[in-house]
């Protein structure tokens, strides 16, 4: 069974062409690695996915949990399962994580039909899932993201996304490097939350992520096309070789 089927996906930003015919499958229990250079494409394929605005699907079709997904609203994307790691997260002053989390996994309930989780039940939720993230209460009382340093902005997104208990993980990485700290975070908790149910799609610049969050397929996003898909060996030969070895098999360098 396909989880996300992406066809022929192409996006604009303000007019340019960014996503020139995206194809990809992914299935439950799978990790997929995205790489490529800078500006390749990358973030704008995660945007498109989760439904950021600001950009325009111009062609193709995303099928998510056998729904058209470009025709849902985000926070409906959030409701089918789709949870995306942000590159720069926002900062809320007087919001705490806690109470962040919490709208956050009621309005999913809601839209599954689900009751509000009562004040007991969410405790015991968030005591299981800080447990399994190793995070500590006093991150979650303060104001989401404000003053967080790197590593604490993503082990608190990551604990959002264990909470959010996603179907589909989209981890879009900062192109500058996560400290190592921040790598362990992200892979550590991605792969407690990992199981043959949910799937994950790792977007990053570099290769050292996928020492940790081992991909089943890696793809080259270059020019907002996939131009080569392969084992996980594949991100350790670009490592290697650099992006120019794309280049040279599409027949552009001379
Ligand atoms: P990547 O994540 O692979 O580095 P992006 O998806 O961020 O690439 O960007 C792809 C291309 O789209 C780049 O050429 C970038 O300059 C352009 N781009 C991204 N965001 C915007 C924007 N808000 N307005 C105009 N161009 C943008
Ligand atoms: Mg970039
Ligand atoms: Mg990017």
């Amino acid at each position: 069974m396909i989880m996300l089927s992406i066809k022929n996906l192409h996006a604009t930003i303000d007019g340019k062409e960014i996503l020139r015919g995206i194809n990809l499958d992914i299935k439950p229990g799978e990790v997929h690695a995205i790489m490529g250079p800078n500006g390749a494409g990358k973030s704008t394929l995660a945007n498109v996915l989760t439904g950021r605005p600001g950009y325009e699907v111009t062609e193709g079709s995303v099928i998510f949990n056998g729904k058209e997904l470009l025709e849902l609203a985000p926070e409906e994307r959030a409701g089918e399962g789709l949870f995306l790691s942000f590159q720069y997260p926002v900062e809320i002053p007087g919001l705490s994580t806690t109470n962040f989390v919490k709208t956050a996994v009621n309005e999913v309930r809601k839209y599954r039909g689900q009751e509000p989780l009562d004040a007991v039940a969410f405790l015991k939720l968030i005591k299981e899932k800080m447990a399994l993230m190793e995070i500590n209460q006093s991150l979650l009382s303060r104001s989401l993201n404000e003053g967080f340093s790197g590593g604490e902005k993503k082990r608190n997104e990551i604990f959002q996304m264990a909470m959010l208990e996603p179907k589909l993980a989209i981890l879009d990485e900062t192109d500058s490097g996560l400290d190592i700290d921040a790598i362990r975070v992200v892979s550590n908790g991605v792969n407690k939350i990992k199981s043959s149910e949910n799937a994950v799609l790792a977007i990053t610049h570099y290769q050292r992520l996928l020492d940790y969050i081992v991909p089943d397929f890696v793809h080259v996003l270059y020019n907002g096309k996939i131009v080569k898909s392969g084992p996980k060996e594949l991100a350790l030969e670009l490592e290697e070789k650099g992006y120019d070895f794309i280049k040279a098999e599409l027949g552009e360098l001379q």
